[in-house]
């Protein structure tokens, strides 16, 4: 299976705790104003890969943490996007996933879409939020704006409501 890709940062620690991997996903309706990757957007932009290619360079790098789906939105290929998560979390990475939608969005749409389900399942630490240009905060970790919230998705599903967490 593929996913379309804007590009990877194979060492990253801002994107999450610790060394990471984040893919740039290609493809955003949201078309936030201010949006700092705006080449991401076009659906047919950027390039496609295969899991298995992805998987394999990121397991060739030893130091590695976590991998962080970042975009583009990711929710836009959740079924790619949860199968590479999936194949990830046996090897005991974890997962932090950027969304342009609100959690509570991306509940509702998972009831006809279990890939979003799947994606959020995998998710350890979901990002989630558009970019609020009139609410940019600089000094938020891993964050642009401060509507956005860092989600502890495990416990939120667990308990079936909302669980931010600091994530710092
Ligand atoms: S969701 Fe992210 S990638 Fe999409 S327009 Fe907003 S800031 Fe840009």
């Amino acid at each position: 299976m593929y996913l379309r890709i804007a590009g990877v940062e194979k060492e990253s620690v801002v994107d999450g705790p610790g060394l990471r991997y984040v893919i740039f996903v290609q493809g955003c309706e949201h078309d936030c104003p201010g949006c700092h990757n705006p080449q991401t957007h076009d659906r047919n932009g950027g390039e496609t890969v295969e899991l298995a290619a992805l998987l394999q360079d990121i397991c060739s790098r030893k130091l590695l943490k976590g991998v962080t789906f970042s975009g583009g939105e990711p929710f836009l290929q959740a079924r790619p996007l949860s199968i590479l998560g999936r194949e990830l979390k046996k090897r005991n990475y974890d997962i932090v996933t950027y969304s342009g939608y609100y959690f509570e969005e991306l509940m509702a749409m998972s009831v006809r879409n279990p890939d979003i389900r799947n994606l959020l399942q995998v998710t350890d630490w979901l990002i989630d939020g558009p970019f609020i240009i009139g609410r940019r905060d600089l000094s938020l970790p891993y964050r642009g704006s401060t509507n956005q919230r860092i989600i502890d998705v495990a416990v939120s599903l667990k308990q079936g409501s909302l669980w931010q967490t600091k994530l710092a």
